[in-house]
């Protein structure tokens, strides 16, 4: 049987001249449609929506003790198996959740005592679970690349029983030193929490999780459904109940679970671990290929931002740029964000690039643009070409 065609989404091509208002632009033959924004959510995979079809036609509840039920239990269970496999932990260290979102606030305010040390880098879902937490929120420096020092969790205060760094920033795409944070939070009592949202589709996460205590995953950035994550938390860790109601996810997660959601989750891990090399070289030149591109056009005026990064995430700051650059983009065919998607309406600075040092109006001009499996290279070569021409 032929492998299922994973650009189906795409749309046909226009022959027509895209209206970019410059009499140096160059010339188009064709304008492309060209989705650089993976990192905000990858297409659904058709092996990823034909389980979950056949998921959601299970439709006991998996409490149940009749036969509907007990088939519904049996999918959830084997769902279950299926992500801890991937992860190298045993099933009952697997939580599943409604997204990252979810995880991410159960883990930073229901794992460890007291305080939590965090990155300011970190994720609007770690940053603002943090004052909801009983006990006080302290920040670690970053570097220049949005790096966080080892220093600053061995120096953190004594009441810190939290430390919370992500495995990749999802703005800029650097990697943090998962090994060696973990390794100084617990010679200072600590519980270390790693978001890997962004770090799943590249980063062997068997080995974060040799090290981390416990990890954050999101489906929909795997090509896995919306609404559907998983919080890995190592035995021995203390986990505290998010929600009150059932005794669902050992007691700590009321409610009856979304099976589907969790099929599809193990389903786009499973794929996402089994290519991750491919991914990686993948993916690596093309973004590769794409900051040479712009780099050979634009010269000083393009900086690339971050360092030790991901292979799929190129995050760009531009000498010319403007608020209006996303839109005009998008209006030649290039689909890219200005930073995290749940805070693209905001329309304020990075506070990962402020974090990183940048002025607040070099916060503003900062573009990310990544890429998947289905990326072309003539697509990137496009989107590079419209990027320097809406530029000039
Ligand atoms: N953490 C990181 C690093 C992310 O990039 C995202 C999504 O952009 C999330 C958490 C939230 O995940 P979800 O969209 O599944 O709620």
């Amino acid at each position: 049987m032929d492998a299922p065609r994973r650009d189906f989404w795409k749309k046909p091509r226009k022959l027509v001249r895209p209206p970019i208002d410059n009499p140096n632009a160059g010339v188009y033959n064709e304008i492309m449609n060209v989705y650089l924004d993976y990192a905000a959510s990858a297409p659904l995979r058709s092996e990823v929506r034909e389980e979950m079809l056949r998921a959601f036609d299970e439709f006991g509840n998996p409490d149940s003790l009749h036969a509907y039920g007990r088939r519904a239990a049996d999918l959830l269970l084997r769902a279950r198996d299926r992500v801890a496999a991937v992860l190298g932990v045993s099933p009952a260290e697997v939580y599943f959740t409604a997204g990252g979102t979810e995880a991410d606030n159960w883990a930073v305010r229901c794992l460890g005592e007291k305080d939590v040390l965090l990155s300011p880098a970190e994720h609007a879902a770690v940053l603002e679970a943090a004052p909801l937490r009983d006990g006080k929120a302290h920040f670690c420096r970053v570097d220049e690349n949005g790096i966080v020092s080892t220093d600053s969790v061995y120096t953190m205060p004594e009441s810190v029983g939290l430390v919370a760094v992500m495995g990749a920033n999802n703005e800029v795409g650097s990697l943090q030193p998962v090994k060696e944070l973990a390794e100084a939070a617990h010679a200072r009592g600590a519980v270390f929490f790693s978001d890997c949202v962004q770090a799943a589709c590249s980063q062997d996460l068997k080995e974060i999780l040799r090290h981390a205590d416990a990890i954050s995953l999101s489906a929909h950035k795997l090509g896995g459904p919306k609404g559907a994550g998983v919080l890995a938390v190592k035995k021995g860790v203390k986990l505290r109940r998010l929600i009150a109601g059932g005794e669902q996810e050992r007691g700590l997660r009321g409610g009856t679970a979304d099976l589907a959601a969790a099929v599809g989750m193990a389903r786009s891990l499973e794929l996402a671990a089994a290519e991750r090399e491919a991914f990686c070289r993948h993916t690596g030149a093309l973004r590769d290929l794409f900051e040479r591109t712009l780099r050979r056009e634009l010269g000083e005026g393009v900086r690339i931002d971050g360092a030790n990064r991901v292979p799929n995430i190129s995050h760009l700051t531009f000498a010319q740029g403007s608020d209006a650059l996303l839109s005009l983009l998008d209006l030649h065919g290039v689909a890219a964000s200005g930073g995290a998607a749940c805070s693209a309406h905001a329309a304020r600075p990075s506070h990962v690039m402020r974090a990183m040092g940048r002025s607040e109006r070099e916060a503003r001009q900062g573009v990310r643009f990544s890429f998947g499996m289905e990326t072309r290279e003539e697509e990137v070569l496009f989107a590079a070409r419209v990027v320097a021409d809406c530029l000039k």
